[in-house]
């Protein structure tokens, strides 16, 4: 062991005395990189304690769409630091700048409502549409994850007995609150309908991510996402698109822009800030207006550090750059080249492997056959060859994270050459794990 590993494997035993587990998100708790410590960030790349750069992919789960560190944003955030504070009462211009955006760039906002976190704005999603419809099941599609509140923390990556039964992620959760949500497959039509007819009057609200990214990739069908509104118009259900991945990094409308598919609310997170902690839910104005920010109003909703301005001011310079530069054009050029450079690796290496993604997002499933359609699809990825490929990228200055069905990032700060040093490392990543 090197002093500088030594010394990355002392922080972390520090970590876990006074933290559990050493990391501040179960999400982060990865078999193998127990002695992971992170010391700088910035670009496409990350630093860790012994001194090793490693190209980012993995992107902190998806909210630095720019790349770490942007100088514009992080020049926005110094500035608001130097000018502004939390006051918590009013409203500051920036917050008031932010929503006008959000409005006129994501087709469902007709109101906005800032939170700190994406988990904030699902949960908020669901109360509303409970305040509205005085309704009480909540539908949701295996393989989404909307965040760790209790309604929606269940079947996201389920073992393959769990599937078609409920599988919570946690314990801790009463048996009541699962009873209320209805787990069905992703793509399927006819159960959307089916559930519909069996529990129609009763359902408050269909929560969905019309990309379900949390297992990868899996792409929606048209006529499922156009199943989703019809029936849920026609039970007065009210239908939630859950673009907290999606929204900003596959186009500034989300993925209701692309589809042409509005709900009834929206809720939004990482892209918006570039890392720093945001989460928004928006939506038609009689459902917003629900809200105890409305005074009388019965649905409570608050919190502390909503709108702060450091954050307000890295959302409105990410927006700026977002609106002014091309890095759509950019993100996803290099996912496009990313995808076709990993799927010739896998065929010359004659290893089974289905690379899929949209724009910036990619993921390289370690199985054969179709495209993945449902999250039973997903069942054939072969995981221990999955985690083990990327644990060889990390050995090559890669890094995806190493864990099963997780999708990687691309960023405005990655380049050509970038992706194809992951390219380089994948042949010979895959290589060491045959
Ligand atoms: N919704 C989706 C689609 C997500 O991917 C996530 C987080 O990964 C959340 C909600 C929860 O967001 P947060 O982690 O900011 O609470």
């Amino acid at each position: 062991m090197t002093a500088a590993d030594a010394r990355g494997a002392g922080l972390a035993e520090r970590a876990r005395r006074v933290i559990p587990g050493g990391v501040n998100s179960g999400q982060r708790s990865i078999p193998g990189l127990a002695d992971l410590v992170i010391t700088a960030a910035s670009g496409a790349r990350f630093t860790d304690a012994t001194g090793r750069e490693y190209v980012d992919y993995h992107a902190a789960f998806g909210p630095p769409l720019l790349g770490h560190n942007d100088p514009d944003v992080s020049a926005a955030v110094a500035e608001a630091g130097r000018t502004a504070d939390l006051c918590g009462v009013g409203v500051t211009p920036g917050e008031v700048e932010l929503a006008e955006q959000l409005c006129e760039l994501v087709p469902s906002l007709e109101q906005v409502l800032l939170t700190s976190t994406g988990s904030e704005a699902t949960f908020h999603a669901l109360r509303v549409a409970r305040a509205a419809t005085g309704r009480r099941l909540v539908v949701k599609f295996q393989g989404c994850y909307h965040g760790w509140h209790d309604s929606v923390s269940l079947n996201v990556i389920s073992a393959p007995d769990r599937v078609g039964a409920h599988d919570p992620i946690s314990t801790g959760i009463l048996p009541e609150v699962l009873d209320a949500t209805l787990v069905l497959p992703f793509n399927d039509v006819a159960a959307v309908r089916a559930a519909f007819a069996e529990h129609g009057a009763d359902i408050a609200a269909v929560i969905v991510e019309p990309v379900p990214h949390n297992v990868g990739c899996l792409l929606p069908d048209q006529q499922f996402l156009q199943a989703l509104r019809d029936e849920t118009t026609r039970h007065g259900s009210v239908l939630v698109f859950d673009e907290v991945i999606t929204g900003f990094r596959h186009a500034l409308g989300g993925w209701q822009q692309l589809s042409g598919i509005t709900p009834d609310l929206t809720t939004l997170g990482k892209a918006i800030a570039n890392g720093y902690p945001v989460g928004a839910l928006g939506g038609r104005a009689d459902l917003m207006r629900l809200f105890s920010t409305t005074p009388g109003a019965p649905a409570f909703f608050a919190g502390t550090y909503n709108g702060h301005p450091a954050v307000v001011a890295a959302a409105l310079a990410t927006l700026r750059k977002l609106r002014t530069e091309p890095v759509h054009e950019h993100v996803f050029a290099l996912g496009e080249k990313i995808r076709a450079g990993l799927a010739e690796v896998f065929a010359e290496l004659d290893v089974p492997a289905v690379v899929t993604g949209y724009g910036s997002v990619f993921v390289s499933y370690l199985m054969s056959g179709p495209v993945p359609r449902t999250y039973t699809d997903l069942l054939r990825n072969d995981v221990g060859m999955f985690i083990g490929y990327r644990r060889r990228l990390a050995e090559h200055g890669v890094f995806e994270l190493p864990l099963n069905l997780k999708r990687s990032h691309v960023s405005y700060a990655h380049t050509a050459a970038d992706a194809d040093r992951l390219v380089e490392a994948t042949r010979a990543a895959v290589r060491d794990t045959l």
